[in-house]
């Protein structure tokens, strides 16, 4: 941009700025300020168009269009070029604004007489406020230089953060913090839950977007850069030798460094904004383009950019994470992601966590499931919309987060949280019984843990034991690979918490959708067939041999139960077990106690392994099908791809034949066989399970008193003989029929 434009653009900021700061009432306001610009730039039409709810703009100040349009003036979200810039978050610039697709005619305000058009979104840190259009008669496309004058005067009117009182009928803009507002995400993990927003990361308030020296502002802002970029290398030195941090860490000093950045940020001090006001400015232009970026990669770079953007307002307004809030009793954690580490920092105290993004799989979902805390993935706008101490319950069964509700959704959500309070405490008394349904059938119910946060569990859910421990989580939340003495030290404690209940160690379990985040990443066109679990602890043994030892350490004396993931056929395991072997007697040699006993046994993911000769099943110890990736394979429906994992049942005849095959191949050669996978947690798959045969049946803790409850309350030889009617039928699934059946029962 020229200087002499600069100066212009500088001129008319310091207007603006005694504008805003003047004693007008806030549409007198709004009305210089629309003035304002027209003469400054040129324009015979200058008009702020602002939402007054989710989807609706309204026209809440013109300088040039009819005064009786304001207020009344209202479009929807996409409609015409003033719905097309807020949606888009880009700009609109054009000659001939009536004969542009998406034009939409509105009389009342005269605006047909205007041929160009130049709309700029109003956005403050990615939240869209409003539209910024400036028009003429003279059909001309606005040089760019005007465009970027008004995206920076669009920068300073996000900044009135009363802006919200201009909309029409009190329907202010700020309300938009202030209404309710219903968000949907994806659950991470169940649970219905009330309490108040507390910020991962609070947000940078940034008071004075004006600045009039200049040369002071560049001189904070290369200051500041400057103190980001010793930061960054400080902390691409402690990364040293961890190749993958290191490659993003690269990835931030390149944008750290980037003369790009740098340009455009003195640019827009140079016209007349504070230094903070220019890293928002570029941050919210990044988070825009961040919203439409289809491609992977390219996010996550804006995502780092924002990051960077983050640390840069920090260090210039000095407001550290601390921002001196304090942390309500009741916090629902809202971040737009979260590692592992810092939720495990966190810990139990919170009532529930609401990210923006995240995955179902994400190592921050595994923890949240270990804490037992309802989670919600995958709900966009969360960041934005919530403030510190925001009121808001989040309903983890349906994945909806009522952010702050009103009365009805109040009372309707207190009425669930009673319900669920009320099972709970029927959980509660059948604790200590056994699941003993009508019939006389007993079911073991066992949790499934991995964490060290999972174990006070093990008393609470009534578990008999733990039948799967997920020894992978250990190394999925560190940087680094743990060392021996370390996970020996977890395990011991695992074990000193079970005292005599049992606990299923299942050796490392990566690959596929489990990354190490310090493993160098294999390229595989279909990772859930490939290089995974026990496929890795064979062919690259030392890890396996390296966790053997250190479960053969911790259980120190006692009982040891070991279980291979993934294994697919005979050899596999018979390898494996020789890995067993071997790895006692190294311990042996080496002085060290060994186990009293141990144990070793397969799980059973793959359909190859259901056929495997009937010696292999003669001496396995015992098998748990791991009924997440066997359903996966069986139906050839990716378990991680939301689009088809849903898709078959497992109630579907198919399925459950062939798990009964699996069941009858047991009992004959007395193979004790259990279930781990999901499913198992759920009451009704749970007792069709349990009628088909199977009496050991593990899952995450919260679920033991549902499956308990239902199995207690039904008779297994009659729902066994559902599901075999039904199949006599012909029907696909027994689901139907065992609804039907639950009904008639009550
Ligand atoms: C399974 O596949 O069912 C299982 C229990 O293992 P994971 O979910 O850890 O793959
Ligand atoms: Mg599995």
């Amino acid at each position: 941009m020229v200087d002499s434009t600069e100066s212009e653009s500088r001129k008319l900021l310091g207007r603006l700025r005694d504008a805003m700061a003047g004693d007008d009432p806030g549409q007198a306001r709004l009305d210089k300020i629309t003035n304002l610009i027209a003469g400054s730039i040129g324009v015979e039409v200058c008009s702020v168009y602002l939402f007054r709810d989710e989807d609706t703009l309204e026209l809440c100040a013109t300088q040039g269009l009819n005064p009786d349009a304001v207020h009344k003036t209202r479009m929807r979200l996409g409609e015409g070029l003033v719905g097309k810039v807020a949606r888009r978050r880009q700009v609109v610039n054009t000659a001939d604004a009536p004969g542009s697709k998406g034009f939409r005619f509105m009389p009342e305000t005269g605006e047909e007489v205007f041929s160009s058009f130049l709309g700029v979104p109003i956005q403050r840190l990615g939240e869209t406020l409003g539209v910024l259009v400036v028009q003429s008669k003279e059909a001309r496309e606005y040089s760019a230089d005007e465009v970027y004058a008004l995206e920076v005067v669009a920068m300073v009117l996000a900044e009135m953060t009363e802006l919200g009182a201009f909309v029409g009928d009190g329907a202010a803009l700020t309300a938009r913090h202030s209404q309710p507002v219903l968000m949907r995400g994806v659950v991470g993990q169940e649970g219905v839950t009330e309490g108040h927003i507390w910020l991962h990361e609070p947000r940078v308030v940034v008071s004075n977007p004006i600045a009039d020296d200049p040369e002071k502002e560049l001189e904070r802002l290369k200051g500041a850069v400057e103190e980001l970029r010793v930061g960054v290398d400080k902390m691409l030195a402690m990364a040293a030798g961890d190749a993958e941090q290191s490659e993003v860490l690269e990835a931030y000093r390149m944008f750290a460094n980037s003369r790009g950045w740098m340009r455009r940020m003195e640019e827009d001090i140079g016209s007349g904004l504070s230094a903070e006001a220019a890293v928002e400015k570029e941050q919210s232009l990044a988070r825009a383009r961040m919203g439409q970026a289809t491609d992977n990669y390219l996010r996550e770079r804006l995502s780092d950019l924002d990051d960077l953007s983050n640390r840069l307002l920090r260090i210039l307004t000095g407001q550290g994470k601390d921002t001196g809030a304090e942390m309500p009793p009741d916090p629902i954690l809202v971040a737009r992601n979260i590692g592992p580490a810092e939720l495990l920092d966190y810990g139990r105290g919170l009532r529930g966590i609401v990210l923006e993004e995240g995955s179902v799989g994400s190592h921050a979902t595994i923890v949240a499931r270990a804490l037992a805390i309802p989670l919600l993935v995958n709900v966009g706008r969360i960041t934005t919309e919530a403030l510190n101490g925001d009121h808001v319950m989040v309903d983890g069964e349906q994945g909806i987060v009522h952010l702050r509700p009103d009365d009805t959704v109040v009372t309707a959500f207190r009425d669930k949280m009673a319900m669920e309070a009320e099972a709970l405490k029927r959980y509660a008394s059948i604790r200590d019984k056994p699941a003993q349904a009508k019939c006389g059938s007993v079911v073991s119910l066992q949790m499934n843990a991995g964490l060290l946060a999972d174990l006070p569990s093990l008393p609470t859910s009534g578990a008999e034991g733990v039948g799967l421990f997920r020894t992978e989580l250990q190394f999925l939340i560190r940087n680094q690979m743990p060392r021996r003495s370390e996970l020996s030290a977890i395990y011991a404690r695992v074990l000193d918490a079970a005292g005599t209940k049992r606990v299923v160690f299942r050796t490392l379990d990566i690959g596929s959708d489990k990354v190490l985040p310090y493993m160098k990443p294999t390229d595989e066109p279909n990772p859930a067939l490939g290089w995974r679990a026990i496929r890795v602890g064979l062919d690259k043994p030392g890890v396996l041999r390296m966790q053997l030892q250190a479960l053969m350490r911790a259980a120190n004396g006692r009982a040891l139960t070991l279980m291979f993931p993934f294994v697919a056929q005979y050899e596999e395991y018979t390898r494996a077990r020789a890995e067993v072997d071997k790895a006692l007697e190294r311990e042996r040699r080496l002085g060290h106690i060994l186990p009293e006993s141990i144990e070793v046994g397969a799980m059973l993911e793959t359909p190859s392994l259901a056929f495997a000769p009937t010696k292999f099943f003669e001496e396995v110890g015992f098998l748990s099908i791991g009924g997440n990736d066997l359903k996966q394979f069986f139906f050839a429906a990716d378990r991680e791809n939301e689009r088809v994992r849903r898709r078959y049942d497992t109630l579907n005849v198919s399925f459950l034949s062939f798990i009964e095959r699996i069941v009858e191949r047991c009992a004959l050669t007395r193979t004790p066989l259990s279930f781990c996978g999901e499913d198992a947690g759920r009451p009704i798959e749970a007792l069709c399970l349990a009628a088909i045969g199977l009496r050991t049946l593990s899952m995450r803790p919260a679920s033991i008193g549902p499956v308990k409850s239902l199995l207690m309350r039904s008779n297994l030889d009659e729902v066994r003989k559902v599901i075999s009617d039904a199949r006599h039928r012909g029907e696909m699934c027994v689901r139907p029929a065992i609804m039907e059946y639950l009904r008639a029962q009550g």
